[in-house]
């Protein structure tokens, strides 16, 4: 009687939850189901779009998870994750039964103000990357010298708090070396973000009067959009975009609406153990999933997909839970190709919320007005963390 984990979504949470899951129980069946047969990082891919790299730069395949780690991969849609059943129901009809299972869909988007399904193709979102994020880039490489970028950066709560702000940073590296006369508008649907004093400053040294962030408060609120126009309607007038970098609002992903899994917009958790608060056996991880203080970032979800898969394998042979887990995230942000900075953080889960240990000198951020050679060693890091991310994921 053979005990068999299935895992929906093969990104950063799925993935390392399928491979650790293998390590720590060999014996269970761990059976990994994403639609996708290749996988596009979102990190990096905002070199993508400034062209420091080539888009197979963030492509991931399931090979080493299948051949090494004896994982079964089935490149299928699941319709929805069915707890009454204990069983994931595919898009074509066949039921496969679970001891547990692991959600981690990542988001959806909220179409709003104009913005809309399909939008993409005119104002493309970049914010899964494949395929959008080589639109944008295509936009910014035949935007005209003189042109105006302009992204709509979303409210909190969305996936990569600092995201936007590496791509506006490294879109600004791109226009400076090649469309000099150009400039960039962020319109911001909040008044503040992820580590605003440290963008900011790389932005006045390197890039000096070529960005204007306008916050939600201050010229940034937006009220509708036409996509295909690229006319942005203000609280303080229109904006007409070149290129528009769109971002909408986020919620998590649509399978976790369709076996319902979330309260609101995204998934309660149990912090222990990652299990659904609404359905039992099932788990949620990564961006789908309320983890207190944890932003919504690629690290925080491989940490996540760690501590489930260790929670679970002892779950299934009745040995106690890890108590309390630890969980990590470090976000690195590249400002220029030679220009990094970062934030760490160290989380322990208790019983109804999640700890950020930074009262106990955990985690930090990089200093501000620092030297360049700190800078220039924060991008190297930057790199070596995502070597060291895609083989702990995907080798
Ligand atoms: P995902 O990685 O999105 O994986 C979800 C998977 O589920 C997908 O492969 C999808 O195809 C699959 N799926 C969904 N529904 C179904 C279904 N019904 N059937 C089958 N398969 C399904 N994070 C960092 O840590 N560091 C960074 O530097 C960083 N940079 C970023 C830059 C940008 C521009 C962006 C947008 C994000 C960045 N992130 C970064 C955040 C990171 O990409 C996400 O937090 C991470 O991908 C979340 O992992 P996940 O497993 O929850 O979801």
């Amino acid at each position: 009687n053979k005990k068999r984990v299935v895992i929906v979504g093969g990104g950063f949470g799925g993935a390392t939850a399928a491979k650790y899951l293998k390590k720590f129980s060999p014996d269970t069946e761990v059976i990994l189901i994403e639609q996708n047969k290749d996988y596009y990082t979102c990190p990096f891919s905002n070199t993508v779009i400034a062209g420091m790299n080539k888009i197979d730069y963030i492509k991931h395949d399931y090979k080493t998870l299948e051949e090494k780690y004896k994982i079964i991969v089935r490149h299928e849609k699941v319709a929805k994750v069915d707890g009454t059943i204990n069983s994931v129901i595919l898009e074509n009809g066949e039921i496969i039964p679970y001891t547990k299972a692991i959600v981690a869909p990542g988001i959806d988007f909220k179409y709003d103000k104009g913005y809309i399904e399909g939008s993409e193709a005119y104002a493309p979102h970049a914010y899964k990357a494949g395929e959008q994020t080589v639109l944008l880039s295509e936009q910014l490489q035949n935007m005209k010298d003189g042109g105006t970028f302009v992204m709509v950066a979303p409210n909190n709560p969305f996936r990569c708090p600092p995201g936007p702000y590496e791509r506006v940073s490294l879109v600004a590296h791109y226009l400076k070396h090649n469309k000099p006369n150009s400039k960039i508008i962020i319109l911001d649907q909040k008044n503040k973000f992820s580590k605003q004093g440290l963008f900011q400053e790389g932005w006045e040294k390197l890039y000096k009067d070529m960005i204007d962030w306008r916050s939600v408060e201050f010229g940034g609120k937006v009220i509708s959009v036409n996509p295909k126009t690229k006319v942005i309607k203000t609280d303080d007038g229109d904006v007409i975009a070149d290129v528009l970098n769109y971002i909408p609002e986020q919620k998590a992903g649509k399978l976790a609406f369709d076996s319902g899994l979330v309260d609101g917009d995204w998934c309660p958790i149990n912090t222990k153990t990652f299990e659904s608060k609404l359905v039992k056996n099932v788990y949620v991880i990564g961006d789908a999933c309320i983890a207190g203080p944890m932003p919504k970032s690629g690290f925080s979800a491989n940490s996540q997909g760690k501590i489930a898969a260790l929670q679970i394998s002892r779950i299934l042979v009745d040995l106690p839970l890890v108590n309390p887990p630890k969980l990590a995230n470090t976000c690195y942000s590249l400002v220029a190709p030679n220009y990094g900075i970062s934030v760490a953080a160290v989380y322990e889960a208790h019983d109804n919320e999640i700890v950020d240990l930074k009262s106990l000198g955990a985690g930090g951020l990089s200093p501000s007005y620092a030297d360049e050679s700190i800078r220039m060693q924060e991008a190297e890091y930057a790199i070596g963390w995502y070597k060291n991310q895609m083989s702990d994921i995907f080798r």
